[in-house]
């Protein structure tokens, strides 16, 4: 067999056992989705996915307390070693959906989707594992924890070794798009999602009557400034060019009309998408902070709770993985991803090996299924599953890097 003729082959195969096995992995989603754990706590769900694994064939090890990574080595194993991803945990969320796999846990609920993202990775592993003998290299399935809280589940896996023995020479994820139509996937190439740090600010200054302003230094007041004061870190600092966000988001303290308090509580996010201007704003976001404080009569503590890196797709494997994707489901189906500023601790893979973190579509508007992720109401076209397991074996299996 000449390569053109297999490559076309192998994706036949995929797409067939794609289909074939599609009413099996929506039933590993309803049962995923049905039985939701928070982040760190994915020990069920771990346990689950190293069932499947066992029932497969395919050898795994535990990382990062519930981390699962597998690994499936096809014909000459060392030619290239793919990495695919996929996050296991949900949210504090109470569903609103009426269906039969709806969450079985009160106030949790897999509403971003990564009950879809594990399904679908275990789903391409079957396909993978069963194709052996038709693709070359391996693959390791990388099943983490904690996605949606600090310090990131992708963090403690890489200091876990997951990014060596073997070293992937690429990685892809993939994340459900409740704006994006079913049947199709999104690409884009660069920085794609942004940082994400939590800034937690006490102001203090000196309580007392209100009626007696000069016997105080009123912290309320100096906060006040201090939020018009950040906004110049963005907004003369900052490069326009430069996508970055400063928000403060709560602001906490006195609780009468006669009293002013001792001290205040604020809370924000500063996202950027360049990892060298977002430590260079950080120190900006101290000394203005403390200048200005201090410049009142106050004191300040502030703390910036250093979170997930930018996301960032190489440019290279992004254009072989969207010129695949067009070749398994058309490239009027491929889209262009729109840049945001929120955050994914894929970020913390694309900073160390090349990453391609692309976008499955779930929206299904004569289906009403058009809920945002992070909602009450979030729910999938499941035939989507079908498409994203096939996709990511397919990506995994043909790319030649
Ligand atoms: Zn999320
Ligand atoms: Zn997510």
């Amino acid at each position: 067999m000449n390569n053109r003729y297999s490559i076309i082959m192998l994706q036949e195969e995929i797409k067939r056992l794609a289909r074939l096995y599609a009413p099996e992995f929506i039933e590993v989603r309803h049962h995923l989705h049905a039985n939701p754990e928070l982040s760190y706590e994915e020990y069920e769900t771990s346990k689950f996915v190293q069932q499947k694994l066992k029932q497969i064939g395919i050898p795994f090890e535990i990382k990062a307390t519930t981390g699962v990574v597998g690994l499936i080595q096809g014909k000459n194993p060392g030619k290239k070693i793919i990495a695919l991803r996929a996050d296991m945990d949900a949210l504090p969320i109470t569903e609103e959906n009426d269906v039969p796999y709806k969450s079985k846990k009160q106030g949790l609920m897999h509403a971003c989707g990564h009950d879809v993202h594990t399904t679908c990775l275990l789903g391409a592993a079957k396909i993978l594992y069963e194709l052996k003998d038709k693709w070359e290299g391996t693959i390791k399935l990388i099943f983490q924890p904690g996605e949606e809280k600090n310090p990131g589940g992708a963090s403690l896996m890489i200091k876990d070794g997951v990014l060596e023995n073997p070293k992937p020479a690429a990685i892809f994820g993939l994340h459900v798009h409740p704006g994006l139509q079913i049947g199709k996937t999104s690409f884009r190439e660069g920085k794609v999602m942004a940082s994400a740090d939590e800034l937690y600010i006490t102001v203090k200054g000196k309580g007392g009557h209100a009626a007696s302003p000069h016997l105080c230094i009123d912290p309320i007041l100096i906060a006040s400034y201090l939020i018009i004061g950040l906004q110049q870190v963005v907004s003369r600092n900052n490069n326009p060019h430069n996508p970055t966000v400063l928000s403060i988001t709560s602001f906490q303290g006195g609780n009468t009309t006669n009293v002013i308090p001792n001290e205040i509580k604020l809370k924000g996010t500063f996202r950027a998408m360049d990892e060298e201007w977002r430590y260079k704003a950080h120190a900006l976001i101290t000394k203005i902070s403390a200048d200005i404080v201090h410049g009142m009569g106050g004191e300040i503590d502030l703390v910036i709770d250093v979170g997930y890196p930018s996301v960032y797709n190489n440019e290279k494997l992004n254009a072989l993985a969207k010129q695949k994707a067009g070749e398994y489901i058309g490239n009027d189906n491929v889209e262009e991803t729109e840049k945001r500023m929120g955050a994914e601790d894929f970020g913390y893979y694309s900073q160390q090996i090349p990453g391609c973190f692309y976008r499955l579509g779930v929206m299904n508007i004569e289906k009403g299924i058009t809920s945002g992720v992070h909602t009450p109401t979030f729910n999938i076209d499941e035939n989507a599953i079908e498409i994203g397991a096939g996709m990511m074996a397919w990506l995994g299996s043909s790319i030649a890097l």
